[in-house]
Formats: structure tokens, C-alpha cells, sequence
């Protein structure tokens, strides 16, 4: 994971007050992060880390689309990502995240915001994403047309109706 060595984050070697990170994560950031819902995409990330005494608080400012793929034509669609997410995180004993808040263990004192990142894009994605009204690739509709009847025809081969018909065959006899 060293292409996300820039996502680092030194909360212990920070002073008391406000230091500020940007990062424009592209394409490639998404293949290293791996994550399931998103593989492509451009987003600018502002992040403002606070240290207050005993905690941080860190504010992410997420602008930019992602590439996600149409429920309907299973084309890449743009999603657009504007989104504003805060992350608490203290050092302590050992990694910790309940979601609210996050431990890092204080030897290292330093958290890779990589998958918060990724994480807070993802959820901005809606449940169901397609394209508007007509703007589905003609190609894939085409496509996905001249599956559907097949599919169809084989439903109506239920193997349980030629079971049936053996029976009523034999009743015939
Ligand atoms: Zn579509």
C-alpha cells in the first residue's frame, strides 16, 4: 500500500492548532484502495486536522465525480461527490474505530485517511444510480433487449411441467 503513503496523517508529531492537507485522488488511488464500489474517479479532498487537548478532529471536504455503474445499462455513469465528513481520533493503546471515534495506537501516532476517504465517497453514491431518461448507452440497451426474451423462454421450460406431463402421459395409458 505504498502508493497511499501520501494519506498519512501525523496527528503525534503535531502541534496544538490547525494543519491543513490536499489531495486530488485519482484513478489510481481508487485501484489502490480497492474497494468494491467505486474503481474510477476524481475528487479533490481538503482535509483540516484540529488538535484540541487530548483529541483531533479532523474535517474532510470531498468535491468531484466518481464512475459508477448504471443499474439499468450497466454503463459507467459520473456520479458527482460533495461531501463534508468529521472523524474524531485520539492516540492510545491500540487501533481502535466504533465509527465515531478512532484510536491510534500512540507509538506510531500516525493515521492513514486512504480508506476514510474512500469510504466517505462510497457513501454518497445513491442506492439506485442510473442515467436519465434516455441518455442509457444504446449499445448496452440493445444488448440487455435481446437477452430478456430468452431469459423468458427458458422460464417457461420449468422442468416440473415435463414431470407433469410423464404423469398425465401415463395416466393415459
Ligand atoms: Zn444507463
Amino acid at each position: 500500500m505504498e502508493k497511499l503513503d501520501s494519506y498519512k496523517v501525523d496527528l503525534k508529531g503535531m502541534s496544538e492548532g490547525t494543519v491543513s492537507y490536499n489531495w486530488r485522488v485519482e484513478d489510481d488511488f481508487f485501484s489502490a484502495v480497492q474497494g468494491p464500489e467505486i474503481q474510477q474517479g476524481q475528487l479533490d479532498v481538503a482535509l483540516r486536522v484540529k488538535r484540541t487537548a487530548g483529541a483531533y478532529e479532523l474535517k474532510f471536504q470531498l468535491d468531484g465525480t466518481v464512475k459508477v455503474l448504471c443499474d439499468r445499462c450497466l454503463d459507467y455513469m459520473d456520479c458527482p461527490i460533495r461531501a463534508e465528513h468529521v472523524l474524531r481520533a485520539k492516540l492510545g493503546d491500540e487501533f481502535a474505530d466504533d465509527g465515531d471515534l478512532i484510536v491510534v495506537p500512540k507509538d506510531d501516532g500516525v493515521l492513514n485517511v486512504a480508506w476514510n476517504i474512500y469510504e466517505f465517497a462510497a457513501l454518497e453514491i445513491p442506492l439506485r444510480h442510473v442515467h436519465p431518461d434516455g441518455a442509457c448507452s444504446q449499445q448496452m440497451t440493445v444488448a440487455l433487449d435481446s437477452l430478456a426474451p430468452a431469459e423468458e423462454k427458458e422460464k417457461s421450460i420449468d422442468p416440473r411441467w415435463n414431470e407433469l406431463k410423464k404423469i398425465l402421459d401415463n395416466n393415459k395409458k
